[in-house]
């Protein structure tokens, strides 16, 4: 089911209706919950279409309900003390980020709840977007695609049918962080469900003839590495196997871990590495049963950009048409664009200015949002003298594993 929860169809329907009011054409809420609109081109027929995505739900970790966003203008630096919650702080020691905002507006929560940055900002910017276009013909852009998205915090913002239903040539998720962030990198991502059958029986009969399933399965993680290759010991580029979860009798056991990598080639070290355990226990323990079975999630959109970077050089360019450095950091998790672009619409994040996220510490500076939104302003005229490609290149990935929907549980948000 799609939107996942109710209260997302509140929010959808107000955008709807902003959008309408605002004169967006197009605009409808599609059957699985995601709001499609159009800005119509000013310029000559023939540049590609963009899209501009924000995901209108929240982080499940943290209480999204009763927010209370309160401004704090003109922020003098030093600690901002939230008013709900006078134990949350923030501060630019632990977070330098704040301290570069000194003189800015800075939106948090009241403390006890997220402030929902992610994605509302995202979601106010593509907004703002969309009206200042609209509000100013003579800006030169191509047509402009506008989509509102649910369920991106658990995996399933991208239905089947949103591709086509978007019918853009390159899109950009506004769900990114620091200013000047152009992301183009992010994990690639298989899940591995390891089951063990062990032989149940009686215990005041097992005597050299239980194989009790949760001792082995306690074997497999005390096997796999813990001091490398886990999320708690890698950073940056390192990627990791990591058992999120474990269930199971004497008779019988279930392990699930996530496999993740930036490079094919990791990703698939992690995966053997998992069946190489379960086979030197299987051969130490005949009488129980393995079974390990890889699932693909998603991949790093870094494999297709690479055939056509024109949406990074372009994101790149307006910003720094702004005076803005763009930065393209790599990021330990995955996003919408991330299943998008590999069905064909490359996909980048861009900045919005949240920080914090998944938190009662999430803030977010106006002027960061007042930025991205002048970027993707700057990006539709950039963009509307560009060609479009007759088709890019296509990646190809040698081991064929099924594409498989199941919610990652690092999904970045
Ligand atoms: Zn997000």
């Amino acid at each position: 089911m799609s939107p996942h929860t109710d209260p997302h169809y509140d929010l959808l329907r107000l955008l709807v209706d902003e959008l309408k009011a605002i004169g967006a054409e197009d605009v409808k809420l599609t059957g699985y919950g995601v709001v499609l609109a159009t800005i119509p081109a000013t310029h000559e027929a023939g540049a590609p279409t963009i899209a501009l995505l924000a995901h209108v739900d929240t982080a499940p970790q943290f209480s999204g309900t009763g927010v209370k966003p309160t401004v704090h203008r003109r922020y003098a630096g030093g600690e901002i003390v939230l008013p709900d919650a006078p134990g949350v702080v923030l501060s630019p020691q632990l977070f330098p980020y704040l301290a570069t905002k000194a003189g800015e507006d800075i939106v948090t929560g009241g403390g006890t709840t997220l402030l929902g940055a992610d994605d509302k900002s995202g979601v106010a910017i593509v907004m703002t977007v969309a009206h200042h276009l609209l509000q100013n013909p003579g800006l030169p852009h191509g047509r402009i695609r506008i989509a509102f998205t649910p369920d991106e915090e658990i995996g399933r913002g991208v239905h089947p049918d949103l591709l086509e239903d978007l019918n853009a040539d390159v899109a950009y998720t506004l769900d990114g962080a620091d200013l000047g962030e152009i992301i183009y990198e992010t994990f690639s991502a298989d899940r591995a469900d390891v089951h063990v059958q062990g032989v149940a029986i009686h215990p005041g009969h097992a005597k050299d003839k239980l194989v009790n399933a949760l001792h082995v399965a306690a074997k497999i993680v005390d096997t796999l590495p813990h001091i490398t290759l886990t999320p708690e010991t890698t950073s940056g580029r390192e990627g990791f196997i990591h058992l999120y979860e474990m269930n199971g009798t004497a008779a019988a056991a279930d392990l699930k871990f996530i496999l993740r990598d930036f490079e094919l080639d990791g990703l698939r070290e992690h995966g053997e590495l998992l069946q190489q355990v379960c086979a030197a226990l299987q051969a130490g323990e005949p009488r129980a049963s393995f079974t390990c079975t890889i699932t693909k999630q998603y991949r790093n959109m870094r494999y297709w950009l690479e055939d056509d970077m024109r949406p990074i050089d372009l994101a790149r360019e307006a910003c720094r048409r702004l005076g803005i450095e763009p930065i393209s950091p790599p990021i330990r998790g995955g996003t919408d664009g991330s299943r998008l672009t590999e069905q064909g619409v490359p996909t980048p994040n861009l900045f919005t200015g949240m920080q914090n996220i998944h938190g009662p510490q999430e803030w977010v500076s106006i002027q960061d949002m007042a930025r991205a939104t002048f970027v993707c302003v700057e990006l539709a005229k950039l963009w509307s003298t560009a060609r479009r490609e007759a088709s890019a290149a296509h990646h190809t990935e040698e081991r064929k594993v099924p594409v498989d929907a199941q919610v990652p549980p690092d999904w970045s948000g």
